[in-house]
Formats: C-alpha cells, structure tokens, sequence
C-alpha cells in the first residue's frame, strides 16, 4: 500500500504491522484489547496516554474520592463557562491511567432502560436493540447474585451487592415507597422502575475496572502490545481512491512514532466521549469550519464530529439530618483508622462502598412511560464530590434528568494534541429540561418530607428553603449543579447528516476506521455509562472479528 504520512519528520516506526490498533485503554478499548486477541491470530496493539494503575487508591472503591481531580490519573478537564450554569466552569473527570474511566469512576452498575436500545434500533440501527445487546450485557457480566434471564455469570466484569448498608439508607428507600416508588432490588432486569441500593463493579471488595477485568488476563498473549504514557496525535491514510486509515501517530514522553496496519486492518478509536472527536478533528475529520480555524487540512468534512454531546447534569441537594454519616466518622481520625481496619480485614464498611448507596428511578410526570430521572444517594456530603466532608451530620440526595434534550459540543482549538478541546455542554438549554430540573427538585424534597425520612431530618442546607418557586429553584439548579461524569454521543451512530459511525461503527467516508466507545450513542442511556460502553465494545468486537475475517478471505 502506498503511504502518506504527515508531520511525520524524525518519527520512530514501531518494528510490527497491526490487524488493529487501539486508541485508548478505557471502559471500551481494554474490551476490545481481550476480545481481539483471544483466539491469538490477530496482532493487536493498545494505545494509552494514562500510565499503568499502580495508584493503590485505584483499587480501593472508596478511592474514588482520591483517583478524581488527581492529575496521574484524571485528564482534569474543565468546561468552557457555561450559559446554562450561569456561566460557571465546571470540572469534567475522565481518566487518564489503564481502565480509563473505569479506574476512577463510582462503580455503579446501571444498564439503561429497555426502551434506550429499542429506540437506537428505532432510529435505524440495526443490531441494537434491546434483544439484540442483552446478549452482550451477559456476555460481560460476573453477576454475585448467579445467572438468569438478564444476567451473567462467569465474565470478565464483576458485579457485587453493595457492601455497606445504613438506616438512613434505609429510610430513603422507605421513604420513595411512601411516596408510591416501589422497592426495587434490580435495576438491570427488564424493568428499571425503583428504590433500593446499587450494585457495584467490585470483586472481592476491590474495583473491577476494564483493566482488571478485561486487559489483565489478555496482557501476557504475544499477539498484544499495550504501550503506555502514549498521546494519539493523528491518524495515517493510505493514498486511493477511497480515504482509508493506515496507521496512527503518536507519542510517548515526546518521542514521536508510528504505527501501522496490515493489510484489512483497522484502526479503533476508543479514546472516550472528549477523545475519540478530538483525535478525529485533529486528523482532518469533522466540520470543515472548525478543522479550517485550526489550519488542518479536511480530509473528510463530517459536521457531527464532537456534536450532539450529551451528559447527566446532577442536582445535588444536602440535608443536615440527627444521625452520624460518613462525615462524622471520616472527619474523625479515630474512626476513620477503624473504618481503614476493618476493609482491610473484612473487605467490606465505608471503604468498600462505591460513590453512591441508595438509586432511585421515577418519573416527573405521571404520563410518562419509564421514569426521566434518578437520585443518586449518599450518606455523606462536601461542596462538591471528592473535596473535604461537611463538619455537619450531611446527607447528599441528587437527581439526574436521563434523557435530556440539551447538546452542547466538543470542538478543539489547536492543531496541537496536547491542548485540550473545548467542552461547551450547554446543560440546561431547553424548558423540558429546565422544567424536569425544577420538578425533580420538589421531588427530592417530598422525599424528605415522608414519615420515613423526616424523622431524620434537620434542615436543607443545599440550596436551602429560600429557592421556593419555578425562577428561585431553576436558578438554583444552575448555580449548584454538577456533572455526574457521563458524556457520551459525540460521535453518533447512524445514517442522519450528522452521524459520524454507522450501525458496524465504521466511520462514515473513511476505510479501515472505526470508533468505539461512549461517543457512539446516539441517545444517552437512562442511567450510568459503564455498563453500557462495555457492552458496546463487546458487540463491536465481534463485529472486528467477523469482518476481518471476511476481508481476509475475499483478499
Ligand atoms: C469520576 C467518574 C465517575 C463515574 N461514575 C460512574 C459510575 O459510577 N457508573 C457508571 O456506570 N459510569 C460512571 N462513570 C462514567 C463511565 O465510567 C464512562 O462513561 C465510561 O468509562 C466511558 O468509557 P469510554 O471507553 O468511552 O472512555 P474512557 O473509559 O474514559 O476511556 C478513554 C481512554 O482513552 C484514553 N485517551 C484519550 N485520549 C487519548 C489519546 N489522544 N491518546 C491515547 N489515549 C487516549 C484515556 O486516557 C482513557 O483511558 C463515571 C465517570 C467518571 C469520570
């Protein structure tokens, strides 16, 4: 094949030919680095800008609070100041280190509503409906509680019961039964409608990440290479008729190499929601206006590259209530050395519990077919996730609208891979989603007002009961509202103008590309990102092989 490469002056050509090349070790690239290689024919490479998870903290569940705004392990993005926030900058995590988010995330295990796959299907992608992907959702799944009609058992992602149970945990869910939200001790079943506690991704009472699940077991087969500390700069084309990836540019510790494909190879971009347009925009893929801004040449105008980005904006409301929480114990040297004591010998109590105990799915209107928000509860609270603990008794009740209509965009402002892109994520810009943000918040206060929780309760310290009507609690959402971590659809699928994958998640007008990770969603799920992102690495990667073998024999 005859090769063009650019920018390219002085760069080091890695010694082997790639079937795939990976971009990204995250929730969905370490996926794929497993699977790929499993029969052992494929020579599979794995690029990761993060380092290895050496950081203890990454494996502790509690961690989390120490993984986050940590700059060995989190890119510390922030947004651009946004509109909808009344103008605030926000800190956007995602991880930088092998398991990618899945090394620093919360742990939830969410699937998604039923009905999230029936409309990617509904929307004209083939493959993904919901009887189509729960397949792949068992497929992954090491479920505690044994195999059934929805769940796994003996995959590589571990899926535990929550470890730590409390009365004022308790008394929500009691609390969301009152108020006629029935108990629910599966949220991955068919139906999703609910109150009881999470499950986590945890074995043994330490964090299954995609690297500890997925990337471990695969890393000593000769047919992969995982390369760390390494920045994909840009992708290699092939000269043609047809654009065609050839290979890929990047760096480690400021040496620049190159890695190219064999012939049917294909290049996968799993470097997240903020990564994968990134690298696509910086390789002349995306909106010709932006990529002519930064001086890059088009090589394929594709508008909805870093479109359509979509993300769980959380409103987090704290309550001061008359029993000890986490803040009590963790602000007490004391007690928090006996918390550190018993994980270590048990493996369970307030370290082993991941960022959220008790999920609550409802509906902010009664019309609605499946509920459009869920509260995300703790029984601890801070200014903001991962700073110091309220020295108040403080509880955290937060609630996400799962099916916004806002979109913001990524878009970047260099030809530098180094510089980060900007993040506008628009929250809160249409009145769906500005009158869903007022009426989960009178949600979350009639749930503190039940029999069961009010007994409990002191006051509201966030924002507190002066935001009484529609203006004063849409003001306050903007002003203390928070991501809950998960962008996705900024390299949708489907057949639409602005659609950057198809159903097989090639990249439309480009051979030998592919994207794989949360940016494909067309819509975000109703619920937490993981689950769903490593189910699409699963279908996708029988998709690679399937398809690689085909090329293999009509070549
Ligand atoms: C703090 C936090 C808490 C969360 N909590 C939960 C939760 O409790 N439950 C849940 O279900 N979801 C949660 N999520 C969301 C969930 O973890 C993500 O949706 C999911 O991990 C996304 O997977 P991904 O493969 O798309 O991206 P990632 O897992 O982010 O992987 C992308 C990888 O690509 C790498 N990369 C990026 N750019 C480049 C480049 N140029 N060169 C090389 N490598 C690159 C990154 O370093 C990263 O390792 C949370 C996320 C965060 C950040």
């Amino acid at each position: 094949m005859d090769m063009q490469v650019q920018g390219n002056s002085g760069a080091v050509e890695m010694p082997d030919r790639y079937d795939f090349i990976i971009v990204g070790a995250g929730s969905a690239g370490c996926v794929l680095a497993n699977r790929l290689t499993e029969d052992g024919t494929r020579n599979v490479l794995i690029l990761e800008a993060g380092g290895r998870d050496l950081n203890p903290w990454i494996h502790v569940p509690s961690g989390y609070f120490t993984t986050m705004h940590n700059p060995s392990t989190d890119w510390c993005y922030k947004t651009e100041p946004d509109p909808g926030l009344n103008g605030r900058v926000i800190d956007w995590p995602r991880g930088k280190v092998l398991g990618g988010s899945s090394s620093i995330n919360g742990l939830l295990y969410i699937r998604g509503q039923t009905q999230d796959f029936d409309h990617w299907r509904q929307l004209g992608n083939a493959g993904w409906s919901y009887a189509d992907v729960l397949p792949y959702f068992k497929r992954s799944e090491n479920q505690e509680r044994g195999a059934d009609e929805f769940h796994g058992v003996g995959g590589p992602l571990s899926v535990s019961n929550m470890p730590i149970k409390r009365r004022i945990c308790d008394a929500l869910i009691d609390a969301a039964e009152e108020i006629g939200i029935p108990r629910s001790d599966d949220f991955n079943g068919g139906n999703q409608d609910g109150a009881g506690y999470f499950q986590l991704t945890t074995r043994n009472g330490l964090r299954c990440s995609t690297a500890v699940g997925y990337l471990r077991p695969a890393r000593k087969r000769r047919n992969l290479t995982v390369v760390t500390h390494a920045l994909a700069r840009q992708l290699l084309f092939a000269t043609g008729d047809r654009l065609s990836a050839a290979g890929l540019e990047f760096s480690v510790a400021g040496e620049r190499r190159l890695a190219r494909l064999r012939p049917n190879g294909e290049v996968i971009l799993s470097a997240g929601a903020i990564g994968s347009p990134q690298i696509l925009q910086l390789s002349g893929i995306g909106p010709g206006a932006l990529l002519r801004e930064n001086d890059i040449e088009v090589r394929h105008g594709l508008p909805g590259v870093g479109q359509n980005l979509q993300d769980h904006l959380q409103i987090r409301m704290v309550y001061e209530v008359n029993v000890p929480t986490l803040n009590v114990e963790i602000n007490n040297l004391f007690r928090r050395a006996m918390i550190g004591v018993q994980y270590i010998l048990t493996r369970r109590g307030a370290m082993a519990m991941g960022a959220s105990q008790v999920c609550i799915f409802a509906r902010t209107r009664p019309e609605l077919e499946t509920p459009d928000i869920q509260f995300h509860f703790q029984p601890l609270s801070a200014d903001k996730p991962g700073l110091k603990m309220h020295s108040f008794q403080g509880v955290t009740l937060s609630a996400c609208q799962l099916r916004p209509e806002s979109r913001g965009h990524i878009a970047i402002k260099s030809p530098d891979p180094e510089a980060y892109p900007k993040i506008h994520p628009n929250y809160l810009a249409t009145s769906l989603d500005q009158e869903t943000a007022v009426a989960s918040m009178r949600l979350t206060r009639r749930l503190t007002e039940t029999d069961a929780f009010s007994r409990y309760l002191v006051k509201e310290r966030l924002p507190g009961y002066g935001a009484q009507n529609d203006e004063q609690l849409l003001e306050a959402a903007r002003d203390i509202s928070q991501t809950i971590y998960h962008p996705t659809s900024t390299c949708k699928m489907g057949r639409d103008p602005m659609a950057v994958v198809d159903e097989r998640l090639r990249v439309h007008g480009v051979k030998g590309l592919r994207v794989v990770d949360a940016s494909i969603m067309p819509t975000i799920v109703s619920g937490n990102t993981n689950a769903p992102t490593i189910m699409i690495a699963e279908k996708a990667s029988d998709m690679l092989l399937k398809d690689n073998a085909q090329a293999s024999v009509a070549s």
